[in-house]
């Protein structure tokens, strides 16, 4: 028999528990509702349970990786109260570099974004994604409208005119208004509401990892924009060892596994080349893995008292350093359109409509910007090569244009929700 949990609990039920799914528990939260958390019972505590069998191993592994959050992001998690605690250990962005690395006649010249031309200390923060899930979780967890709950996982999902039922692997039942599937790419949630996908593929791996290096970064990202796609530094904060930077290496598949499968003297020489001593001779190198190239965007961000964020809402290749970015504006939106309901419903039509019409622009541009900036640099056709090299140009020789860019890339087009305006 199950045991049904009363929505007088909770308007609201999260399932997930990524750095979208918290961001968005907490938003909500933070705009007045009370909020029941599904967190998967590995990603429940800040410290994963290696003794969970249920556990995938990929899952147990520790996640190295960073992410460099953008503007109205880092403000975002200011209002959330979980940045001071992040702080120390990220890495200021404050400048952007590209450089034309395709080689041939139409080569254009290296472009330097500096977020002093935008009057700005910084374009955002390197964040290390293990205390950003966990600081996201403690705040969860102390919160007095958020309670959470660690389950095996979300198996069914019920939608009816009046509430969403959902059901645990415990078969315990939760009834609610309004349901936030942050549940990743596979997103059980998003099948449940018969939300369906675009999906489609690049020839191309991502290697992240970090390495370090003699030279200082100063605060600088560096894109090398070559035939295979990008390759990215972001900085890290120093290591008592030195300089550090994280980087995402994007490669046909072929060669991706050919430079995995090298040893770390090895994989530090030819990434030594490729980076043609910017950061001057690399010192070490951190553990790496490999990430598919691919997209996926749901065919509607909302429908029957369920609402998609995060990646169960979109995937976009790691370009441009906009998937999470683009998951807490997802967070703030819907926070925003539950608070500004009419009425007391908040999984009602219009509160579906209105998260729908804060996002579509947004992701319809980013979608298009990433993968049109990925493919210009995996073909050869000249026309292509030319404008890109043109627009690189007209960057480099123009303040007006660099600062446009700019503002495009730090926040959404449309308003900004609140969560992600500064604090008066
Ligand atoms: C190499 C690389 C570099 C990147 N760099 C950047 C960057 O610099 N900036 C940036 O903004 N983005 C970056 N991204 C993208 C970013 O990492 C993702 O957008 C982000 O991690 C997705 O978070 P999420 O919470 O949506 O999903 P996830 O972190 O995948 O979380 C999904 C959650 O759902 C849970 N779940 C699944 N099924 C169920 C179920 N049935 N019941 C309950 N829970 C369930 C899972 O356990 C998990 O906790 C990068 C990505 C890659 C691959």
């Amino acid at each position: 028999m199950s045991a049904t949990k009363d929505c007088q609990l909770a308007d609201v039920a999260v399932i997930g528990g990524g750095p979208a799914a918290l961001a968005a528990a907490l938003a909500v939260a933070k705009r007045g509702r009370r909020v029941t958390l599904l967190i998967q019972d590995a990603h429940a505590s800040p410290h994963l349970r290696a003794r969970d069998t249920r556990t995938s191993p990929d899952l147990r592994a520790r996640d190295r990786r960073t992410t460099a959050i953008l503007g109205d992001g880092i403000t975002f998690l200011q209002n959330l109260g979980v940045w001071d605690a992040l702080l120390p250990q990220s890495a200021a962005l404050m400048g952007i570099r590209i450089v034309d690395d395709r080689g041939g006649w139409l080569s254009a010249p290296e472009v330097l974004f500096k977020a002093s031309e935008m009057d700005r200390h910084d374009f955002g923060y390197n964040v290390p994604n293990e205390p950003l899930r966990a600081t996201l979780l403690a705040a969860a967890h102390a919160y007095d409208r958020i309670t959470v709950v660690a389950t095996a996982g979300v198996t069914a999902i019920l939608s009816d005119a009046d509430a969403v039922v959902l059901k645990t692997a415990e078969n315990v039942e939760f009834r609610v208004q309004l349901v936030i599937a942050a549940d990743g790419r596979n997103s059980p949630a998003r099948e449940a509401a018969g939300i369906a996908t675009r999906r489609w593929s690049y020839p191309q791996v991502a290697i992240a990892g970090s390495f370090g290096h003699a030279l200082p970064h100063g605060g600088i990202s560096t894109e090398l924009h070559r035939r295979a796609g990008p390759l990215t530094t972001v900085p890290l904060p120093d290591a008592e060892a030195g300089p550090q930077s994280s980087l995402v290496w994007i490669e046909a598949p072929d060669e991706a596994a050919r430079l995995m499968a090298l040893d770390d003297t090895d994989f530090r020489g030819e990434l030594e080349v490729r980076l043609r001593g910017l950061l001057g001779p690399l010192r070490s190198i951190g553990r790496r893995g490999t990430f598919a190239i691919a997209g996926q965007m749901a065919v509607t961000p909302a429908r029957n008292r369920i609402v998609l964020a995060g990646e169960a809402a979109h995937v976009v290749p790691p370009i441009g350093a906009q998937g999470l970015n683009l998951g807490f504006r997802d967070a703030a939106a819907i926070a925003d359109a539950v608070a500004d309901a009419s009425s007391d419903d908040a999984g009602a039509p219009s509160v579906l409509d209105a998260y729908g019409r804060a996002r579509v622009a947004d992701l319809v541009s980013r979608e298009i910007g990433i993968d049109l900036l990925n493919r210009s640099l995996l073909v050869d056709f000249l026309p292509v090569q030319a404008l890109r090299g043109l627009g690189l140009h007209a960057l480099a020789n123009s303040r007006t244009l660099r600062r446009a860019a700019m503002a495009i890339g730090l926040s959404a087009p449309g308003a900004v929700p609140q969560l992600m305006r500064p604090s008066p």
